[in-house]
């Protein structure tokens, strides 16, 4: 399998050249270059496979420079009952059976306990592979506001070959995400917190990214939303929910994702384009709801910082969605030149419409709608799911709810898509149901736990010189 650039300007490549890397060397996002599709057949097959097995015989066909043995390998270790607390590895919940089903996929029994834990699991023993080979080493520099950050340590951590430098703005996160992150004591994990907002700890990032010659030296990576290979894993539960949810390999379902980014919804526009018989990928957002106008109006316009809302769904709080120029890049018929005319807009601070043009009549084809959301919405659909059902949510699983039943057909299994726990967000839980979240057994007692970080201002050439002394 070849890579090529959204933006049409890289040289296709494979799929260990593009696994370390950000942006594609012209700017756009790497993606494969055709998506390999299943025949109806070989859904009966799949349908009889282990977790492990699925992920197996989808990611071959995306990876195919590591040896067929060795990328088992690493897929046996990453998706075992110890790390993801069952052999089901993303188990089903159904909450009733009327109208084709309500269904949980839930995907948040990682060890942070939201769903990025399933594509970055892999992702932290594919970097170790890959760098172990070349005796390379990668020294992963993030900003966080929570889910992010923690997921990527606990890939990383203990990893030969990795360190990780993650920004997160001072006080600003949950308690629980706090005590997650700051508990770690590997020695490649380094917590360090900003006295300032998200928006600082994002600038720095940038600012370090954008000295080239300190990123060589120092072999500065990131592991944000638009590495495809955190794509391409997501991929997989989409399968594994689909049969987990019909008995037919002809039966349709559809799936409503709580979106930010755009990096798990476009996992099951692939899921769809490579043959799973997906009826409607029903996109959620909260307030900010970049994405739902798109997909109303046919407009994209992405918001400046300041428009940003701080809501109880936090890991959706987004003014743009990174991974989105790969589902317009689709949308237009795969047509770089047509991509980069609508880019220019907004890469130049502005918007662009589809709006009476082919293209918007596409979004249909591709099976995709949407709608938002907001706390008032979220605590009563918390509420009803746990009054109805005894099944408590989180806050961004409630936005999916939410929008997924507005959209609901009868006869179409619905399979919302859970993204993190409730105990991740115990505030609003107690406001919702007026009693504490439940917690799993492996977490409890983490927030009594010693914690440490490095505490330091809002200063680029601090962070680096933080970095420079612990990258020896
Ligand atoms: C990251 C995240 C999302 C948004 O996912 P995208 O891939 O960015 O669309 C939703 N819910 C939770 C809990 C998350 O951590």
């Amino acid at each position: 399998m070849r890579y090529i650039s959204t933006r049409g300007g890289m040289p296709p490549r494979s799929f260990r050249e593009i696994l370390l890397e950000g942006l594609a060397t012209d700017g756009g996002l790497a993606l494969p270059e055709s998506y390999p599709r299943y025949a109806p057949t070989d859904l009966a097959r799949l349908r009889t496979l282990n977790y492990r097995d699925l992920a197996f015989d989808i990611l071959s066909r995306y990876i195919d420079d590591i040896s067929a043995t060795d990328l088992k390998r690493l897929i046996d270790k990453t998706y075992t009952a110890s790390v993801f607390g069952s052999e089901d590895i993303t188990p089903l919940r159904t909450l009733d059976t009327l109208e084709g089903g309500l269904h949980l996929l839930q995907l948040s029994n990682g060890p942070t306990l939201a769903f990025k834990d399933i594509a970055l699991q892999l992702l932290g023993n594919l970097f170790e592979y890959v760098l172990a080979e070349n005796k390379g080493e990668l020294n992963i520099l993030g900003a966080t506001s929570g889910d992010t950050g923690s997921a990527a340590e606990y890939a990383m951590r203990g990893k030969r070959g990795v360190r990780v430098f993650m920004l997160s703005p001072l006080g600003k996160m949950s308690r629980f995400q706090t005590a997650q992150m700051f508990s770690l004591t590997d020695p490649n994990i380094f917590n360090i917190a900003i006295k300032g907002v998200f928006d600082d700890c994002q600038d720095i990032v940038k600012r370090v990214s954008n000295d080239e010659s300190f990123k060589t030296r120092y072999h500065i990576g990131t592991v944000n939303s638009i590495n495809w290979a955190r794509v391409a894993a997501q991929i997989v539960y989409y399968f594994k929910g689909y049969f987990a949810a019909t008995k037919a390999d002809t039966d349709e379902v559809s799936f409503a994702v709580p979106s930010g980014n755009f990096g798990n919804i476009l996992a099951g526009h692939i899921a769809r384009m490579m043959g799973l018989p997906i009826r409607r990928l029903i996109l959620a957002t909260n307030e900010n709801n970049v994405l739902d106008e798109f997909f109303r109006t046919g407009r994209y316009r992405p918001r400046a910082s300041a428009e940003v809302h701080q809501t109880s769904s936090p890991s959706m709080d987004i003014s743009r969605a990174s991974n989105f120029e790969r589902f317009v890049f689709d949308l237009t018929g795969r047509d770089s030149a047509l991509l980069r005319t609508l880019w220019q807009a907004v890469d130049g601070g502005s918007e662009f419409r589809l709006a009476d043009t082919p293209l918007h009549e596409k979004i249909r084809e591709f099976g995709f709608v949407s709608g938002s959301s907001t706390h008032a919405n979220r605590i009563a659909t918390i509420r009803d799911i746990y009054q109805r059902f005894g099944v408590m949510i989180d806050t961004h699983t409630a936005d999916g709810v939410k929008v997924g039943l507005e959209h609901r057909e009868a006869g179409v299994p619905l399979i919302c898509l859970e993204t993190a726990q409730p105990v991740k967000f115990a505030d609003v839980i107690r406001d919702a149901l007026g009693r504490e979240p439940d917690c799993p057994e492996r977490c409890r007692g983490l927030e009594q736990l010693p914690q440490r970080a490095e505490v330091m201002d809002a200063d680029t050439v601090a962070v680096k010189d933080y970095m420079a002394q612990h990258c020896a």
